[in-house]
C-alpha cells in the first residue's frame, strides 16, 4: 500500500512538472516580440492584449503594466513590494522562477528563506522572499565594472541590468558578489541537471530570454550566460511583453506585488501608502537604496535583523 502511494505522489510529480514546462515552452514565443517595443522607447507597436473583466489584484496589476508600457521607459518606476505578513513560504514563487528562466544548477534568482528575529519569548519567525533589489545605488555594479567595464549597468527604469558578454569570469563575479549585501549574485558554472544521464533532457536544453536575448546553454559551451555571474532582473522580457514577473503571477499567498512607483494609482503605491508605517526595505544603511519593500508586522525588529 505505501509502496502505491510513493507510485502515485511520482506520476503527479511528473505530471506537474510536464504542466509547469508546457508553461515556460510557451513563454518565449510571447516574448521575443516584447524587444522591439523595449528599444522604441515609446507606445508598444502592437496593440496590448484585452484584458477580461474584473478587478482582483492581479488583472489590476496587468492593467498597471499597461498602462506603464505606454510611457517612455525613463517615466517608469519598477518596484516590487512583498506582504511578509501573507507569505507562506511554499516557495512557488521560486520555482516559477526557475522555470520561466531556465536556471541551471547553482543559480537562483529568486529564495524564500525563513528568518527568525526577537529573543524569547517575544520571538517571530517568518518568511523573506528575496532576490536582486534592483538598488537605486548599486555597489555590484562599480565592482563589477572596475574589473570589466561595462558588465552591470542600471537602465532608466530602474532595473540593473548585466551584460552577459562583458561579466565575464570569476574575478568580476566574486567583486560584485562580494560587493552586493543581499547575495543576489549567482555564477553559471556550466552544470545541467540531467549531466551525468544517457541524455540531456528538454528542460536542460530550454532557452532562456534574459534581458530580451535569447540565450541558449550548450555542453561545453564558453560562452554566455555560461562563466558569468547572473541575477533576477524583474522579468524584464516578460514586462516587455505585458506581463507580471513570474514570481508575482504564481504567488500562492499573494504576497507579492509589482508596479510603477511612478503611477500615483498603482496597487504598490497604494499599499505603500495604506502600510506606511510598516513598509521597510532591507539594509537601507547600506545606501543600496533597494527597489523591493517588504510589509512587515514589527518593522523596527526587521530592520535590525537585516542590518
Ligand atoms: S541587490 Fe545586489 S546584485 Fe542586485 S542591484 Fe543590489 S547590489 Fe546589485
Ligand atoms: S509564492 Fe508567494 S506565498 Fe509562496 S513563498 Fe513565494 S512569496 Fe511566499
Amino acid at each position: 500500500m505505501r509502496k502505491f502511494n510513493v507510485r502515485k505522489k511520482s506520476e503527479e510529480r511528473r505530471k506537474f512538472l510536464k504542466a509547469v514546462l508546457a508553461i515556460s515552452a510557451l513563454a518565449p514565443g510571447l516574448l521575443t516580440k516584447s524587444v522591439t517595443s523595449e528599444a522604441a522607447a515609446a507606445p508598444p507597436q502592437t496593440p496590448l492584449p484585452d484584458l477580461p473583466e474584473g478587478e482582483g489584484q492581479l488583472l489590476r496589476m496587468q492593467r498597471e503594466l499597461q498602462r506603464a508600457l505606454k510611457k517612455p521607459v525613463a517615466e517608469r518606476r519598477w518596484v516590487m513590494v512583498i506582504d511578509g505578513r501573507k507569505c507562506v513560504g511554499c516557495n512557488a514563487c521560486r520555482v516559477a522562477c526557475v522555470a520561466e528562466n531556465a536556471l541551471p544548477p547553482g543559480v537562483t534568482y529568486r529564495t524564500v528563506p525563513e528568518a527568525q528575529i526577537g529573543d524569547y519569548p517575544k520571538v517571530a519567525r517568518f518568511f523573506m522572499p528575496t532576490q536582486c533589489m534592483q538598488c537605486d545605488n548599486p555597489p555590484c555594479q562599480e565592482a563589477a565594472n572596475a574589473i570589466s567595464p561595462g558588465s552591470i549597468s542600471k537602465r532608466p527604469d530602474g532595473i540593473v541590468a548585466i551584460n552577459y558578454q562583458k561579466f565575464r569570469g570569476r574575478k568580476a563575479f566574486q567583486a560584485a558578489a562580494k560587493a552586493c549585501p543581499y547575495k543576489a549574485l549567482y555564477y553559471d558554472d556550466g552544470r545541467f541537471f540531467t549531466e551525468g544521464t544517457p541524455a540531456l533532457q528538454p528542460y536542460d536544453k530550454g532557452a532562456s530570454y534574459d534581458y530580451g536575448s535569447m540565450w541558449r546553454r550548450v555542453k561545453g559551451q564558453e560562452g554566455p550566460p555560461i562563466d558569468g555571474g547572473r541575477k533576477c532582473h524583474f522579468c524584464l522580457h516578460r514586462l516587455n511583453a505585458s506581463m507580471l514577473p513570474a514570481c508575482v503571477s504564481t504567488c500562492v499567498g499573494r504576497a507579492a506585488f509589482f508596479g510603477d512607483l511612478n503611477d500615483p494609482e498603482s496597487l504598490v503605491v497604494e499599499l505603500l501608502a495604506k502600510y506606511k508605517d510598516k513598509a521597510v526595505r532591507i539594509r537601507e544603511n547600506r545606501g543600496t537604496q533597494p527597489r523591493v519593500y517588504y510589509i512587515v508586522d514589527d518593522p523596527a525588529l526587521t530592520a535590525a535583523y537585516h542590518t
